[in-house]
């Protein structure tokens, strides 16, 4: 069985040319899925029976389960999505006014080893294809309004995008190709650990997705510490690349710091940042740690958080800190994870 959602299977036009039926088909039934939240070939109703029969042998249009479905007050909602080989990913709607965004993953856990993330505690198993990542935008889509759209996507879920380029930008192509989402491109970010030669393949391919980058040190030294695999990359290179990135898109760097109490939220490193990032377009989007259980790092004071912002303020950094979303059901930056019966104990405690 194909994936009809699996753009890079790209089976539907070939297969419906095959059984001799016309191409408008092919829109015919992606309306249904991307428009009108069909979930099923028998919704479709406007196709001949015997052709939805046939579709219905031929594809799968669902290959996860929605494992388990949280809801906060503050509006966010998540899934845990158990996919056909039994691995287990998790995705994330948040609504903010007008704003409907979507968080979605990238890879079954991680391997970049950010010491204050939940994704990458047990390694990466596997990457996702790229059906499996519409699929993620499609569940949650579905958990929207009917008259509403969603307007924005933010690959920030778990695993390294950028470690999942093939699969990931047809993914991308599906959700602003107007028979697909809709949804232009500026409205999508993509955030990276920063992996260089990747984001050259992103300048040289032309597109014009944002770009985060995640920094969380100002330097090296404490960078190595807090993200392991800096140590075979450096600051230099990722600069210089995401730079590169921001000639050739036009669309203004945002770097991701996560601010950790009394490891990376001193005044001096501010001072070091508003060195590093001055001159630069770009936005500073600092994310007070949001707790992951069974890891020792805690979040900043009021206080430290007020005056890490001031000295970057003063500094001529455009910074903004993220407001928490979701953190009562685990649904913020760096808690998603691949939830098993263990983990739910862990994380209920
Ligand atoms: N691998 C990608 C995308 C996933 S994480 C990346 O590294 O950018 C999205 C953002 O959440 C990253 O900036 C990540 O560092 C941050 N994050 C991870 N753990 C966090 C935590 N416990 N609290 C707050 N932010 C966290």
């Amino acid at each position: 069985m194909k994936h009809l959602l699996d753009p890079t299977q790209n089976a539907l036009e070939s297969w419906l040319a095959e059984r001799g039926e016309r191409s408008f088909r092919a829109r015919q039934i992606r309306q249904w899925v991307f428009h009108r939240r069909a979930a099923s070939f028998a919704e479709m109703t406007d196709l001949p029976k015997s052709l939805r029969e046939a579709l219905e042998q031929s594809f799968t249009l669902w290959t996860t389960k929605i494992a388990r479905h949280s809801q906060s007050d503050d509006g966010t909602e998540k899934l845990l999505l158990e996919l056909a080989d039994g691995g287990r990913i998790e995705c994330v709607l948040l609504r903010d006014g007008v704003r409907r965004t979507i968080c979605i993953s990238s890879q079954v856990g991680c391997a970049m080893g950010c010491v204050f993330c939940a994704s990458g505690l047990d390694g990466v198993d596997r990457n996702l294809t790229s059906g499996e990542i519409v699929e993620q935008m499609l569940r949650l889509q579905q958990l929207v309004e009917a008259d509403l759209r969603l307007s924005h996507i933010v690959v920030m879920g778990m695993g390294e995008p950028l470690a999942n380029l093939d699969r990931l930008l047809p993914a991308l192509e599906v959700a602003t190709s107007d028979e697909g989402l809709g949804i232009s491109a500026r409205r999508i970010t993509i955030s990276t650990v920063g992996l260089p030669p990747a984001i050259r393949r992103l300048t040289e391919k032309g597109v014009h997705y944002h770009l985060a980058v995640s920094l969380h040190a100002p330097d090296d030294e404490l960078r190595n510490r807090l993200v392991p695999v800096n140590k075979n990359i450096g600051l230099e290179a990722i600069l210089s690349e995401a730079d590169q990135y921001f000639e050739a898109s036009g669309r203004r760097l945002t770097f991701e710091y996560v601010l950790l109490a009394g490891i990376n939220d001193h005044e001096k490193q501010a001072r070091q940042l508003v060195k590093l990032l001055r001159g630069r377009t770009a936005l500073l989007n600092v994310i007070p740690y949001n707790p992951v259980a069974g890891l020792p790092y805690e979040t900043p004071s009021a206080a430290a958080s007020r005056r890490f912002r001031e000295i970057l303020e003063h500094g001529g950094i455009n910074v903004q800190f993220r407001e928490r979303k979701g953190d009562k059901i685990n649904a913020a930056c760096g808690q998603l994870r691949r939830i098993t019966p263990q983990t739910v104990t862990l994380t209920a405690q």
